[in-house]
């Protein structure tokens, strides 16, 4: 491994911190090369840690979900 280019690489990469979307003392977070990546990581993240939130969605809930994590995916090397 090239620790130079991970870096930069790393930078490159999408991150969603889990509390920013639920407000939980949660700190999961998804790291992705796209933002599908990402979206996919927290989904499955959400299936394991926080199922009860998962449990009752409706189909407008989890489109809800999906917007707030388009909101909220930044690039990796940028403050959020
Ligand atoms: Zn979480």
């Amino acid at each position: 491994m090239n620790g130079m280019k991970d870096m930069k690489d790393m930078k490159n990469m999408k991150r969603l911190d889990c509390r920013i979307l639920n407000g939980k003392k949660c700190s999961f977070v998804a790291i992705g090369r796209t933002e599908w990546d990402v979206k996919k990581a927290m989904f499955d993240h959400y299936a394991t840690e926080h199922k009860e939130l998962l449990l009752d969605s409706t189909e407008q809930d989890r489109r809800k979900m999906i917007d707030m994590m388009d909101k909220h995916i930044v690039r990796n090397g940028q403050k959020n």
